[in-house]
């Protein structure tokens, strides 16, 4: 039968009832759909990568997280950092090496506040302002 090519508008000679374009249309139109496949099979590997890498993040935050929490000088019960924390002021004022005579477990106990209050700096999500 005669058609005329819905592409060019070209008049072909159809074998088949369902074609609809002529040899040269329906070669491009074959070209572009095979085209539109690739660009899904891109996009499902981009997906899939960008996946995996967000699981990886999320297993090195996981790592870095449980790292922390390991490192913390009082474990998972921070009361007694908090208190620390809070009564830092007087305690540093109280065991100042000044009022000691210099002494050294004056010095030592002043360095090991000032380490905590260090280290409480570090993390102010967990106890508020230092
Ligand atoms: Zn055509």
């Amino acid at each position: 039968m005669y058609r005329t090519c819905t592409d060019c508008g070209k008049g072909f000679h159809a074998d088949e009832s369902w074609k609809v374009r002529c040899i040269d249309c329906w070669r491009r139109w074959k070209n572009r759909k095979e085209q539109g496949k690739n660009q899904d099979t891109d996009t499902f590997f981009q997906l899939l990568k960008a996946k995996m890498r967000i699981q990886e993040l999320e297993s090195q935050i996981q790592r870095l997280d449980s790292e922390k929490l390991d490192g913390m000088f009082f474990g998972n019960d921070n009361s007694l950092e908090n208190e620390l924390v809070e009564r830092m002021r007087s305690l540093l004022s109280l065991v100042h090496p000044d009022k000691h005579g210099g002494s050294k477990a004056a010095t030592d106990i002043t360095v090991w506040l000032l380490d905590i209050k260090e280290k409480a700096a570090r993390n102010p999500g967990r106890h508020g302002a230092a």
